[in-house]
């Protein structure tokens, strides 16, 4: 059994804050991250990159979880960040966040995007597709710079992860073929088009990924597809993807392990091919996030099936964590008031929405407990606030960073007003007599 930090009151405390007093001042559901423990990751991988004296670029993926005080924390450790949209980039704009650390991903960048990416000086774009090649030559034109780019490349690679979240495969919406040729061909245009600076490849072959051999593999094809084209690329980028833990049932390799793999590959590469080291880039998201989140829910109602199940009711659920609805997630769970009590039974813990597929954990031991205890379901800091929504007009909650015992508000919770204040009456008469 785990063996969870607490205080004097016996409460869960999270970056040395109560769990439970946090739940009062603030209200559940409350995202609640543990922003040392969120540093400590992203300086734990660059001093990996800073220990082999090798050139790097650690991005974080923000799409896990894309708020201003995130990119803050980010660019305060001195790493960069990827994108996938214009609100991502409008909010790491608000943030201060430096745009030249910007790389921009997504397979399907609409030309305002791409424009506003441009006039914002995004630091990488990452050319998805033939279309997106001709429209941000275009672009860059008119705005009389050279653009920066990477291509992407969908290597062929299947990373042993769920159908949804793995992205490698030759079978994938994500990049430029490259069994078929089309990787090539867009390289060829990519080298000669004035409007645009090609740096280097990227693929990202899947997420929540637990061995080394599909980083190796897919660091290994980007330098050979590079050299098959008898070109020195100065930017080898392999994604991200680092797997975590949400259950006992998950056992991640330290982050270490994967980096690296992927040194040892790329150095090998650069120099059997003779190449000056290329800058090795990575695009941790859930391993920066995931793990320094949770949620704090307030119990409500239960209902107890004898010899079938326990359902214990909390009052968020899949508006507020997706995933097991989604991927069948697996999630563990602690009640705040009380982590290292005695379990006594097993209950699912279900939200409050209106599916029945509307579950945060599956299966979780817990000691007895009573409506208004405080409830923690861990390791939901990426892709939890990152997908929230407002079903069943629920409103999302706030979110508190949480550093040596201080904590702030860093995303207020959403009230009835919020969600009300984009509906119209409807006016119109029906024109039917
Ligand atoms: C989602 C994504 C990542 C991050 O994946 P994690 O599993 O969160 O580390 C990195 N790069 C690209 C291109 C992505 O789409």
């Amino acid at each position: 059994m785990t063996n969870y930090l607490t205080n004097e009151l016996e409460h869960l405390t999270i970056d040395g804050a109560d769990a439970v007093s946090l739940a009062e001042t603030y209200g559940t559901p409350l995202y609640v991250y543990d922003v040392s423990k969120i540093r400590q990751t992203m300086r734990a991988f660059k001093t990996l990159f800073e220990k082999e004296n090798v050139p790097y670029v650690v991005s974080y993926a923000s799409k896990a979880f894309a708020t201003k005080a995130i990119y803050q924390v980010a660019q305060q450790e001195g790493i960069h960040a990827d994108i996938v949209s214009g609100g991502e980039l409008v909010t790491a704009i608000k943030a201060g966040f430096d745009t030249k650390h910007l790389s921009f991903n997504g397979n399907n960048k609409s030309f305002d995007e791409l424009t506003l990416a441009v006039e914002k000086g995004v630091g990488t774009i990452i050319i998805d597709n033939f279309l997106e090649l001709k429209l941000l030559s275009t672009i860059a034109q008119e705005h009389q710079i050279k653009q920066d780019i990477l291509l992407r490349i969908s290597p062929g690679i299947s990373a042993h992860t769920h159908e949804f979240i793995s992205t490698g495969q030759q079978d994938s919406k994500f990049g430029f073929d490259l069994l078929t040729g089309q990787a090539k061909e867009a390289f060829q245009i990519a080298k000669n088009d004035d409007n645009l600076n090609l740096r280097g490849l990227h693929a990202h072959i899947g997420s929540q990924i637990f061995d080394v051999t599909g980083f190796e593999k897919n660091a290994a094809l980007l330098a050979d597809t590079a050299q098959s084209w008898g070109w020195q690329p100065a930017v080898i980028n392999v994604g991200g993807g680092f797997g975590i833990r949400y259950t006992a049932d998950d056992k991640p390799l330290p982050e270490s392990e994967y980096v690296a793999a992927i040194i040892r590959t790329l150095k090998g590469k650069a120099a059997s091919y003779d190449w000056k080291m290329p800058e090795i880039w990575i695009e941790p998201g859930r391993s920066i996030v995931g793990p320094a989140g949770q949620t704090l829910y307030t119990i409500g109602s239960r209902k107890d099936i004898p010899d079938i199940r326990h359902y214990l009711a909390v009052d968020g659920g899949m508006g507020d964590n997706i995933r097991p609805a989604l991927y069948q997630a697996q999630y563990e769970a602690v009640l705040a008031n009380q982590p290292n009590a005695q379990t006594k039974e097993v209950v699912r813990v279900a939200g409050k929405y209106c599916e029945s597929g509307d579950v945060l954990v599956w299966q979780q031991a817990l000691p007895e407990t009573q409506p208004g205890d405080i409830l923690s379901v861990l390791a939901t800091g990426a892709y939890g606030y990152a997908m929230a929504s407002n079903y069943n007009r629920n409103p999302r909650p706030a979110v508190v960073f949480v550093e040596n015992g201080k904590h702030q508000l860093v995303v207020a919770r959403e009230t009835y007003e919020h969600i009300m204040s984009l509906d119209k009456d409807y006016t119109l008469q029906s024109s039917t007599k």
